[in-house]
């Protein structure tokens, strides 16, 4: 089994890492499958939201959340799918994203990603074996064509990671965020794995302006969402860190802006891994980097 691929170790990624660790550990999560049309699916499970697309061309996955959820996942795809699966999109390198790489290329998948994601699985402490990594690359941009859909994958700014990849099924008008988008909950930005501020708020205005209101949005984690929510994240993405970054204009040290609860009117925003004391953190390590 491979090991779990997780965060380097400033305070908000070991934080993270602990919750999603307890996570990982939980192995009775059972998998709610959202059918979204078109032969595309959305998993939720253990981990980062997963999509799936099956059809005449093979089995399609965009990410694979923890290893233990591997043989989950490999029963849902074989219950919808009488060809075998066939590619994994990974939409960054996180092991909540990830974890299942392994069991997947086992399976006879080629896993595709940015060309950072596979550098930095080479380059995490948790060396990760051949069949765990990305075997085919891109920098930019890849279109698959592929059970009739036009599956345009890329990687437009640096958002979440240096590596992110967002998936989009254009005909069908569903497109997967990966963590470029948590939905409905504060963001985890991973500053020390190549993700920026004004890239995560710059890349969520380009793919709202992408998308129509009736887009079927899957998000890295949280509920099945539309356009609106995005850019309702948008908006308090913004507030916040001009609420932030006017403290620390002001002259504020980080206890004292922590002290001060700028953002504690988004409180419901706030949940097991990132909350606003993170969020506020986040802004201020962004500014100084
Ligand atoms: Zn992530």
């Amino acid at each position: 089994m491979i090991k779990k691929l997780f965060y380097t170790t400033t305070a908000l990624a070991l934080a993270t890492t602990i919750g999603l660790t307890a996570m990982a550990q939980n192995k009775d999560t059972k998998l709610a499958i959202t059918d979204l049309g078109s032969g595309i699916y959305m998993i939720e499970g253990a981990g980062g939201n997963v999509g799936l697309s099956v059809g005449d061309d093979g089995a399609f996955l965009i990410d694979d959340q923890f290893a233990h959820m591997s043989e989950k996942i490999l029963a849902a795809v074989a219950e919808r799918s009488d060809q075998p699966l066939a590619y994994v999109i990974n939409t960054h390198y996180h092991g909540d994203h990830t974890g299942g790489n392994e069991q997947m290329a086992d399976s006879g998948a080629r896993i595709v990603a940015h060309d950072n994601v596979r550098k930095r699985l080479l380059e995490s402490d948790e060396q990760p074996s051949d069949a765990a990594l990305p075997i085919i690359t891109f920098s930019e941009e890849v279109t698959f064509h592929w059970n009739d859909h036009e599956v345009f994958v890329s990687h437009p700014l640096n958002a979440h990671t240096d590596g992110d990849a967002v998936v989009m099924f254009k005909t069908a008008n569903i497109i997967h965020l990966g963590d470029t988008f948590f939905s409905g909950r504060w963001p985890y930005i991973d500053l020390d794995g190549g993700g920026t501020v004004a890239g995560y708020i710059a890349n969520l205005e380009y793919y709202a302006g992408q998308i129509d209101a009736d887009t079927k949005v899957i998000p890295g984690h949280g509920p099945l969402s539309n356009r609106q929510d995005i850019e309702e994240m948008i908006a308090i993405l913004k507030d916040s860190q001009q609420r932030v970054l006017a403290l620390k204009q002001a002259g504020k040290t980080e206890a004292e802006i922590i002290a001060a609860k700028p953002l504690a009117d988004y409180e419901s925003y706030d949940w097991r891994f990132i909350n606003s004391e993170k969020m506020i953190k986040t802004f201020l390590k962004d500014a100084s980097l």
